[in-house]
């Protein structure tokens, strides 16, 4: 397993994930859509084990967007940086952030009701849901929200 890297635009905060990458998610919930300024959200899920920032950390601040849901940003480009949950053992990084290819392709749609009225979901295969996936869907680790 190769090791991955990301950082933000501006190239101040930089971080590495050692643990493979479990799962990609498209979150078409109305917050993803603001806080990514698009159509959908793109997150991979990864054991947090694994992950660590190289730099910049000082510079990552994060926001409450619903309770208990937090989301990380640059505060120097505005960047999405990823999260840590469940004590540090679940790590969601925004997958427009990664450098490197995280080698798997997108499992799922989740929100689709919240989704855009001008995006149309693509003819991807994928399964769609209106909002959260049916208990055990998600590959296991430490479990995984959007
Ligand atoms: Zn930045
Ligand atoms: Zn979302």
């Amino acid at each position: 397993m190769s090791m991955l890297q990301g950082s933000c635009l501006c190239q101040a905060v930089r971080y590495a994930l050692s643990s493979p990458p479990l799962f990609l998610n498209h979150c078409h919930c109305s917050l993803c859509r603001k806080l990514s300024g698009s159509a959908f959200g793109s997150f991979l899920h990864a054991d947090g084990r694994g992950f660590r920032w190289l730099q910049g950390l000082a510079l990552v601040r994060s926001y409450e967007s619903s309770p208990g849901n937090w989301r990380a940003f640059c505060t120097r480009c505005g960047s999405l940086m990823p999260v840590l949950e469940d004590e540090g053992r679940h790590a969601i990084i925004p997958a427009g952030s990664l450098d490197d290819d995280p080698g798997l392709t997108p499992l799922v749609h989740i929100h689709c009701a919240s989704k855009a009225p001008w995006y149309p979901l693509p003819e991807d295969g994928l399964p769609r849901f209106e909002a959260f996936p049916p208990p055990g869907f998600w590959p296991k680790a430490s479990g995984g929200e959007a």
